[in-house]
Parts: C-alpha cells; sequence; structure tokens
C-alpha cells in the first residue's frame, strides 16, 4: 500500500478549509472595540525582535502547543495567531484547535499585511549577551522573567544613607540589576564604618561615602547608573532629590531624616522601605500612605531629645544591618515587580539573639498629622539634631520598638 502524497498547497488548502481566518483591519477594529482577543506572535524570536503587534504574546511556533496552556488555559478565549505571511499561522490555527481551542483564528497575510496596512507596531527592546547571561537567574523565575527583569533596569530607587543598612541594600539592588540606584549620604568613610558598612574599604577612609559607593557598586553590576547626592537632607532639597524616583529606601540612623523622609514620601505619594536597628535587633516595614500607615501614624512627634539612643552611642551588632538591609531589598524589588505581598501596614522585627522574627501589625491613624483626614503638617519640617546627645545606657531597642506595639 502507498500513502498518497500530499503537497504543501494542498495541504494548506485543507487546512485553511478548516480553520477560521480574520484580516487586519478586522483584528484591528476587534482589539480597539474589545474585549480585545489573545494575540500570539508565533513567528522566529529574529522576526519578532524587527517588530509586534502591540499587546501580543511571543510563543514560537515550535513551542506553542507545548506553552499554549501557560498563556490561556481556558478554551473558550479567542486566540488569533500571526506569523509573517499566514502560512505558519494557519497550520498553527488547526494545532490549537485540535487541543480543544474553540475560537482561534488566522490572521490573514500575517505582521507584514499589518504593517503594509500602515498599523502601528512595537519593536521589542533586546538584552544584550552579556544582560541575557548576568540575569538569567531571574529571567528563569517565571514570576521574574524577562518582563520583570526590564521592569528592575527601568526602575528608580534612591537610598537614604551608604551606611550599614544602605551597604547591603545597594549591593543587592545594583546586583539585581536595579538601574538606578540614587544615594544621598553627606558622610565619608571613617575606620568605625568598616564593622558594617560593606560599600566600603579600608582604601576609603577619608572619602566621601557616596564615591565609595558608587565605585563598589559599578564594580558589580556596570548596567546600574548610580546617582551621588553629597548633600545633608533638609526640607529644601528632599522634594527635588525624591522627585525622580519610584521607590525610597531609609536607612538613616537619625530621627530628622527619618520624620522628614517620611513626611517627604507621603507628600510625593512614594513608598518608603524603612529598616532600623539597634544593637541586637532589627525591624523592617513598608510605609505606603494610599495603602497602610506611614511612620507618623505610629509616631506623630519625635521624641524629646536624648530618649533614643542613636548607633553612635547604643552599638549594634556588625552583621545586623545586612540582615535588614537585605530584607529592605527584597521589599523593594517586591514593589518593583509587584510581586508577593510587601511589608505594608506590618513590622517586621527580627532578633539576633534569640533568632526569632516576629511581626507586628500597624494601622493606619485617621489623626494622623500628615497622612490623616485633616493633616497638619503640610510643609515639611528640619528637627534639630537631637540624637547625638550622649545617654546613660538603657534598653534602647525595647524603648524604640514599645510605642509602635502600643499602636497595634
Ligand atoms: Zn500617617
Amino acid at each position: 500500500m502507498t500513502q498518497r502524497k500530499v503537497t504543501r498547497d494542498e495541504l494548506l488548502a485543507y487546512v485553511k478549509s478548516q480553520i477560521k481566518e480574520i484580516d487586519v483591519q478586522g483584528l484591528k477594529r476587534w482589539l480597539e472595540q474589545g474585549p480585545p482577543p489573545r494575540v500570539v506572535d508565533i513567528r522566529e524570536r529574529d522576526e519578532f525582535e524587527q517588530g509586534f503587534i502591540p499587546g501580543a504574546k511571543f510563543i514560537p511556533r515550535g513551542h506553542l502547543e507545548l506553552q499554549i496552556e501557560d498563556y490561556e488555559p481556558d478554551r473558550e478565549t479567542p486566540i488569533v495567531l500571526y506569523c509573517a505571511g499566514g502560512v505558519r499561522s494557519a497550520l498553527a490555527a488547526k494545532a490549537l484547535q485540535d487541543m480543544g481551542y474553540q475560537h482561534v483564528y488566522s490572521l490573514a497575510g500575517g505582521f507584514s499585511a499589518w504593517k503594509h496596512a500602515g498599523l502601528p507596531f512595537d519593536v521589542p527592546r533586546k538584552m544584550t549577551d552579556e544582560q541575557r547571561i548576568r540575569y538569567s537567574r531571574h529571567m528563569l523565575i517565571p514570576e521574574v522573567g524577562e518582563e520583570g527583569q526590564w521592569k528592575l533596569l527601568d526602575a528608580k530607587v534612591l537610598l537614604i544613607g551608604a551606611g550599614g543598612l544602605g551597604s547591603p541594600a545597594a549591593m543587592y539592588l545594583a546586583a539585581a540589576g536595579v538601574g538606578t540606584l540614587g544615594i544621598v549620604d553627606y558622610d565619608v568613610v571613617d575606620l568605625s564604618n568598616l564593622q558594617r558598612q560593606i560599600l566600603h574599604g579600608v582604601e576609603d577612609i577619608g572619602r566621601a561615602k557616596v564615591e565609595s559607593a558608587r565605585e563598589t557598586l559599578a564594580s558589580i553590576n556596570p548596567d546600574v547608573r548610580v546617582i551621588a547626592h553629597n548633600t545633608p537632607l533638609n526640607s529644601e532639597n528632599v522634594m527635588e532629590i525624591i522627585r525622580d524616583y519610584d521607590i525610597v529606601v531609609n536607612g538613616s540612623d537619625n530621627f530628622p531624616t527619618r520624620y522628614l523622609i517620611n513626611d517627604a514620601c507621603v507628600m510625593a505619594g512614594k513608598p518608603l522601605v524603612d529598616g532600623s536597628i539597634f544593637q541586637f535587633e532589627g525591624q523592617v516595614t513598608v510605609y505606603k500612605a494610599d495603602e497602610g500607615p506611614c511612620y507618623r501614624c505610629l509616631f506623630p512627634t519625635p521624641p524629646p531629645p536624648g530618649e533614643v539612643p542613636s548607633c553612635a552611642e547604643g552599638g549594634v551588632l556588625g552583621v545586623l544591618p545586612g540582615v535588614v538591609g537585605c530584607l529592605q531589598a527584597v521589599e523593594a524589588i517586591k514593589l518593583i515587580l509587584g510581586l508577593g505581598h510587601p511589608l505594608i501596614g506590618r513590622l517586621l522585627l527580627y532578633d539576633a539573639l534569640s533568632a526569632e522574627f516576629h511581626e507586628v501589625r500597624l494601622r493606619k491613624n485617621p489623626r494622623c498629622p500628615v497622612c490623616g483626614e485633616n493633616p497638619t503638617i503640610t510643609e515639611l519640617i528640619d528637627y534639630e539634631e537631637f540624637c547625638g546627645v550622649p545617654l546613660p545606657r538603657r534598653d534602647g531597642a525595647a524603648q524604640h520598638a514599645q510605642p509602635l506595639l502600643e499602636t497595634v
């Protein structure tokens, strides 16, 4: 027995008799009027990179049957497939129909017809070969992927301080490919910093921290643009400095800055990833005024001078800011990628000695002076530097945490 040969043209004629086609004007109207169908570009990567129909999902023909269910498991959803000229997509449409997809269309004339009709198309951004390798472990995570990596590369994060918290946060954000990192710090590197501020080394002693930070971050990832703000933060410059950033990561060790940056972030509508450390205890939370409390919801006014010790007086275990700064970096990345549950309205407490994490719920205070219903603070305030006063030794961490716990 010999099987009858089917020519290419006969196969195509048969397939086209079995599937539905749509022309480019029909697809254009459908996309405009909605609800839009799923549009899948089944060409090869080099073709896709020349341009694609806006909103189309790229799944090369060879992967189509294997990946379509991840993209659209519902067999009732309309799907339009396109290739360059409408032949490969006709064959692909038949394959999806055979998988049970009820409303599959092949775009007649394909992308060429779309382009020749003068309809709009997008050109995908292309990572360099080096970027593909550098970020491969991110892009292997389905929830991140190439799309997520572009979000990171496009993100702009401002770090307040290049010290204990800012060091690990900046280094991991840079390694992750967060494209723009601003650093506000007016300090110079001191030998006593090196116990925890891992951005800096012995050869940096005496240099501006922002310059030392810039060099370290460039050596980790040259993709990252580091913007140095070598200036003290105050009510005059804070709005201007934070304006261009998406997220602020607070690593400051003093209360005037903590209040100033909180108020500025509320006023500018920026999420603030806050961290603090004392001796063996650390705290992390995310203040996002439209979704949860701000710092002043918990502490409406600064403590009296001398109430709370700073690192210089109280001391801190060198690795502790590493833990807390890394948690801050994770929260910033989650906000950028829109993944998971950020620490909004939740304070995470870490006790290094017991190796325990606790979580405390934080509520928004409707009477908050800055983010409440009738805010009384509508201008930025420069508080006096009241934390530098030497203190008698006391259980500072407990003092610090106590008012927070009382608010829940
Ligand atoms: Zn508030």
